[in-house]
C-alpha cells in the first residue's frame, strides 16, 4: 500500500507523456505499444559496421573476441532511445513490459542464433546495482532465456568499476584498457562451449568485448552478444 501511495505522489509530481502520441499517462501508452513494430536494421559487423552478416568480420576478428552480435531495435529511433533511456538512466521499471514485448515481436527472426547457447549477461558493478536496485542486463538475460527457452547462468562478475561506455567517445577507446574488469563468477564449476552475452545497448563494444575476452580466456569457444539496440557508428 505504501509503495502504491509513493507511486501516486511521484506520478502527480512528474506526469509522464507517451513518447509516441504525447498523451499523458505512460511513457509508451498501451495503444502505441501494441501498434508499434520495431523495423530491424540491416545486419552488420558489430565493430566496423560492414553489412551482410551479424558475425564479426574477418578484419575485426583480429582485434576483437566477440564472434557476432544480435541487436533487435533501431537505436536511432527516438521512441527506442526514449524507452531505453527511461529504463537505464532513470531506473524506471514501468517500461519493462514494452521492452519485453519488443523482443517477443522479434522472436521468429532472432531464434536460430540461440540454439545450444547458454544465456548470461554483462554485469554492472555490485555497488552500481545496489544504487539502481537492478541490473538491466541481467533483467534482459532473464527475458531472453524465458522467451527462447534457453538455460540462463551467471557466468561473470565485474571486479572493477568503470565509466559508462556510452559517455566515452568511440575514438577514445583504447584496446586493452578494459582488460581485467571481469572475472568468471566464483560459483561457476564448468563453463559452457557457447555463450550468449546480454547487455542493454552496444556502443563502442569495448565493454562487451572485454567480457567476451574473459570468457574465451577461460575456455569458452564461441561468444555472441545480444543487445536491445546498437548505437550508430557515426555517433
Ligand atoms: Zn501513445
Ligand atoms: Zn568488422
Amino acid at each position: 500500500m505504501g509503495g502504491g501511495f509513493c507511486k501516486m505522489v511521484i506520478d502527480a509530481l512528474f506526469p509522464r507523456f507517451c513518447l509516441s502520441c504525447k498523451r499523458e499517462g505512460q511513457i509508451f501508452c498501451l495503444d502505441c505499444a501494441s501498434n508499434w513494430i520495431a523495423r530491424p536494421e540491416p545486419v552488420a559487423c558489430p565493430f566496423c559496421g560492414i553489412r551482410g552478416s551479424a558475425r564479426t568480420c574477418l578484419r575485426c576478428r583480429k582485434e576483437n573476441y566477440l564472434d557476432g552480435l544480435v541487436s533487435y531495435l533501431p537505436y536511432g529511433n527516438p521512441i527506442v532511445r526514449g524507452v531505453i533511456g527511461y529504463w537505464k538512466y532513470d531506473g524506471d521499471r514501468s517500461v519493462e513490459r514494452t521492452l519485453k514485448q519488443w523482443i517477443e515481436q522479434s522472436r521468429g527472426r532472432l531464434r536460430p542464433v540461440f540454439e545450444e547457447f547458454v544465456v548470461t549477461h554483462v554485469p554492472i558493478h555490485s555497488s552500481r546495482k545496489r544504487l539502481r536496485g537492478f541490473d538491466q542486463a541481467e533483467v534482459l538475460s532473464n527475458w531472453v532465456g524465458e522467451i527462447f527457452d534457453a538455460p540462463i547462468e551467471m557466468l561473470l562478475v565485474r571486479s572493477r568499476k568503470t565509466k559508462p561506455q556510452a559517455k566515452t567517445h568511440h575514438d577514445k577507446r583504447r584496446v586493452g584498457s578494459l582488460d581485467g574488469i571481469f572475472e568468471i563468477h566464483p560459483q561457476v564449476i564448468e563453463l559452457p562451449a557457447r555463450v550468449l552475452l546480454c547487455d542493454d545497448v552496444f556502443t563502442s563494444g569495448a565493454t562487451m568485448d572485454a567480457a567476451a575476452k574473459c570468457l574465451k580466456d577461460a575456455g569458452v569457444e564461441e561468444v555472441w552478444g545480444f543487445v536491445m539496440a546498437k548505437g550508430s557508428h557515426e555517433a
